[in-house]
């Protein structure tokens, strides 16, 4: 006999935690599984910390921030777990570049408080970091960071409290699909239900592909990397530093971002980017010196006390991009009772308490009253 539940979520990352929460709050009696144990470190969403910011370069990732922050603070409240620390945020780089140049009309055009910094106001309330002249320098003050395990350990907890089957250990090897129900098959289980959400991080590929789909979506391996400088629990810790994006694609081989050290974590640096693998199974877990060496030229240039740090510890955690590094959060093209979150293309999740509850809303109800022109699936498949 198969167990029968209102709505399974398959994989308990940032986005299927999320959504779990939501579900169940509105009374869905909820399984959400996952195929190795919670908060691993195989797929996207673990670690300490994760940038959270307005500042963005579509004026929709904008709005869709304005109903992000209040969801999140009502899950700390619920939580009673503080989970989002303000520090402040900078973008900063040469005019030029494209993508901070659209970040910063899509602030100014949304009225998010921002300041642009002269170089000399720069330099003396952000000493951490060294502007080259011709930069630019945003400031935007409610940036700061969400503590990633806790976020979605917190999500579970909560989805748990209303009542949710979380089940960890729990591959899900093949989908079925019925007019008005769902047949999801673990081993020699059969779990059923009303409705499905599929957030399955870089392995959603193969999943979709039972389900008559095919993604557009690449996987990238990224490498972060936590500096460790003599002066850490001052000026680089959440206290005294906002999180940064040198948006220096024009002069390093990518975009540069990091988050101040929290709790001791080390003072995070990465490049947002990483090379393309075909699957999570086959990548290479032993982080690279050359990441760190690269990432040093940058550090000389532009946060110089911490380019000679040594590394805390490094790690490898995994992009799923789409061709347009939009998100995808929609229901299935032939089956309105199947809902998709995929390819959140190494910035989702930020945003991951709001994606939940997005994918809630359209699960349940077809539509969400939040923003998601950006991320409909027709704009992949017929
Ligand atoms: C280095 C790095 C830095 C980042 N920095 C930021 C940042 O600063 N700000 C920001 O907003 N975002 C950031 N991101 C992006 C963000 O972390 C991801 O967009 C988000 O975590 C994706 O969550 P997910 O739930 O889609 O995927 P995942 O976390 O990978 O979750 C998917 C889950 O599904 C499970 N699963 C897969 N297949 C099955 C199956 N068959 N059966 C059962 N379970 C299954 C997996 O095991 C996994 O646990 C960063 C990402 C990385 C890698």
């Amino acid at each position: 006999m198969a167990q029968t539940f209102d709505t399974i979520v398959i994989g308990a990352g940032a986005m299927g935690s999320a959504a779990s929460y939501y579900l169940s709050k509105q009374g869905q009696r909820v399984l959400l599984l996952e195929q190795f144990e919670l908060d691993h470190q195989n797929g996207s969403s673990y670690g300490f910390s994760r940038i959270i910011r307005y500042s963005y370069d579509y004026p929709e990732y904008v709005e869709l921030a304005r109903d992000n922050y209040p969801l999140w603070f009502a899950v700390e409240d619920e939580l009673g777990e503080k989970l989002v620390i303000k520090t402040g945020g900078i973008d900063f780089g040469p005019p030029e570049d494209d993508m901070f140049q659209n970040t910063i009309q899509a602030v100014q055009d949304s009225n998010i408080d921002h300041e642009m910094l002269t170089l000399d106001d720069a330099h003396k309330r952000f000493p951490q970091f060294r502007f080259a002249g011709n930069f630019k320098i945003m400031y935007q003050p409610d940036s700061g960071l969400v503590r990633t395990s806790a976020a979605v350990m917190g999500h579970i907890k909560l989805a748990q409290q209303h009542g949710a089957v979380v089940k960890d250990n729990c591959a899900v090897q093949s989908i079925k699909i019925n007019a008005d129900s769902v047949d999801i098959m673990v081993n020699d289980e059969t779990f059923s239900a009303a409705r499905l959400v599929v957030t399955a991080g870089s392995w959603v590929k193969f999943l979709l592909e039972q389900t008559g789909i095919n993604l557009p979506l690449s996987i990238l391996r990224c490498q972060l990397n936590f500096m460790m400088p003599d002066n850490l629990n001052e000026q680089y810790d959440a206290e005294n530093c906002p999180v940064y994006i040198a948006h220096v694609r024009t002069l390093f081989p990518e975009t540069v971002y990091g988050i101040p050290s929290h709790h001791e974590s080390g003072f995070k640096i990465a490049f947002h980017g990483g090379e393309p693998v075909n699957s999570p199974e086959e990548v290479n877990r032993t982080p690279d010196e050359d990441n760190v060496a690269n990432l040093r030229k940058f550090m000389k240039d532009h946060i110089p006390h911490v380019a000679d740090a040594p590394v805390r510890q490094s790690r490898i955690c995994l992009y799923t991009m789409t061709p347009d590094e939009h998100f995808v959060i929609d229901t299935h093209p032939e089956y309105s009772h199947v809902a998709i979150g995929a390819g959140f293309s190494g910035h989702g999740f930020k945003f991951s308490t709001i994606i939940g509850k997005m994918l809630t809303d359209i699960v349940l109800d077809g539509e969400t009253p939040h923003n998601d022109s950006l991320f409909k699936i027709s704009r992949f498949i017929d």
